[in-house]
């Protein structure tokens, strides 16, 4: 088509010049030039409904934190080691979303960073080097973050998890191995034996981590009391608990700030990532009193872009605007709203087997009637939305989650364009089981 030829050179180009294994989205590929609220407009103009960008947090360019980003590197961006205020005034604003526990921060530029730092503090603490991780966790691109990351170690072109990985069950209690409503306590069983098995060889857990709703798992919420058995056993055993909360933070559940609370506990690491700098590489590393001391052991913590005057003026801008324009509670109404109808259709299209997820963090899985992924009607489903100017995506190890993570500014008839949309495509003939 027309369009596509106009976008051919820069796919010729990618294809000579930047690395193979960078995908892009879609058999068309999109030329994305501008981002406006829920909006992405491609080269055209033509505006797409995105519902699934937990980075745009605080909707596309939002235009308090592009301006707040806009006038501070005017005026100055360098390291940390002067004294600025912009990154005192934003730990403040951050802290202030958090349990008193948690008390001390460390500003880096990616989830990845903010991984990997992690797992450095949690090495540090424990002086051990033995990780707990959840099946299809993925956790950032760096050595030791895809070293803890089976969503791919255990996929195309992983060789499986490296010795000081241990990998527990998603505790998926729609299709995973335990499906009641009470399955927490097994789950978290094959955690405790993780640690029994290293104790016999004399080892120790330095941390577990994991996300506190699975993302790339197919947005699977944790079953009640599963966190809290798991910290329980691996701080017993004098690991560090982290929470990756670099998808599902900063409000984006509806019912808390940070996902890690609707469970009753707290980590002794969070880590923060996308939507806190809405587009901006910023993340963050938050830690107990305890753990920062145990980590600053004389050795020097430098970064150079990491809590830089932009970064940290646009993080604070996002979090004033997430208060100011309420977004959490929208979250919470909004992502109600949108379960609640992806509840009713479920009763109308039997391929959707299980609606999840919490405020504006949802998915819906797609099967037969023997529970088989459809994986070819979530393909098919994401690809007829994109026609129809809505982006959505697939996720989970069997690529049959539809994922819904808009901009939090989604309102209600945002909402109910891509009910619309969805019911229209699950009326067509290709989307039956
Ligand atoms: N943790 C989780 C849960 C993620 O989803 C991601 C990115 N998809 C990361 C960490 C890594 O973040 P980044 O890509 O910013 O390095």
């Amino acid at each position: 088509s027309h369009q596509a030829q106009h976008n051919q050179a820069l796919i010729d180009y990618r294809q000579k010049h930047l690395g193979k294994s960078l995908s892009l989205s879609y058999s068309e590929p999109l030329q994305m030039l501008r981002g406006d609220d829920v909006y992405l407009l491609d080269q055209w103009g033509q505006k797409y409904l995105d519902t699934c960008n937990n980075v745009a947090h605080v909707g596309h360019e939002h235009p308090t934190v592009v301006t707040a980003g806009q006038e501070q590197m005017a005026v100055l961006n360098t390291n940390s080691r002067y004294l600025h205020p912009a990154v005192v005034r934003f730990t403040e604003a951050l802290l202030e979303t958090l349990p008193a526990e948690l008390s001390v921060v460390h500003l880096v530029n990616s989830g990845s960073e903010a991984n990997e730092l992690a797992l450095r503090m949690a090495k540090a603490c424990s002086g051990e080097q033995d990780v707990i991780a959840l099946e299809s966790g993925y956790h950032g691109n760096s050595n030791a973050c895809i070293d803890i990351s089976s969503y791919k170690f255990d996929g195309h072109g992983g060789h499986g998890a490296p010795q000081h990985t241990h990998i527990v069950p998603l505790p998926d209690t729609f299709r995973g191995l335990y499906r009641t409503p009470d399955a927490g306590a097994a789950y978290a069983g094959h955690v405790a034996q993780v640690i029994q098995q290293l104790e016999t060889q004399g080892r120790r857990p330095a941390a577990f981590i994991a996300e506190s709703i699975v993302s790339c798992g197919g947005q699977i919420e944790l079953p009640d009391g599963f966190l809290q058995q798991v910290y329980q056993s691996v701080r017993a055993a004098g690991g560090v608990c982290i929470a990756d909360e670099v998808q599902v933070g900063c409000g984006r559940i509806g019912s808390h700030f940070w996902a890690f609370e609707a469970h009753g506990v707290v980590p002794d690491i969070l880590t923060i990532g996308k939507p806190i700098g809405n587009g901006h590489p910023l993340a963050v590393v938050v830690c107990t009193r305890k753990v920062a001391d145990q980590f600053a052991n004389g050795m020097e913590y430098f970064n150079t872009f990491g809590g830089n005057p932009v970064s940290a003026t646009i993080g604070l801008a996002v979090l004033r605007v997430i208060k100011q324009q309420s977004l959490q509670q929208r979250a919470l109404e909004v992502g109600d709203h949108l379960k609640q109808q992806l509840m009713a259709f479920s009763e109308r299209f039997p391929l959707i087997k299980d609606v999840r997820g919490q405020g504006l963090f949802l998915g819906f899985e797609l099967c037969d009637e023997q529970l088989q992924p459809a994986e070819k009607q979530a393909a098919y489903l994401a690809n007829r939305m994109r026609e129809l100017g809505i982006l959505i995506s697939t996720d989970g190890p069997d690529h049959n989650v539809i994922k819904i993570k808009p901009p939090m500014t989604m309102q209600i008839h945002h909402a109910d364009e891509l009910l619309q949309r969805l019911e229209q495509v699950f009326n067509e003939t290709a989307m039956q089981a």
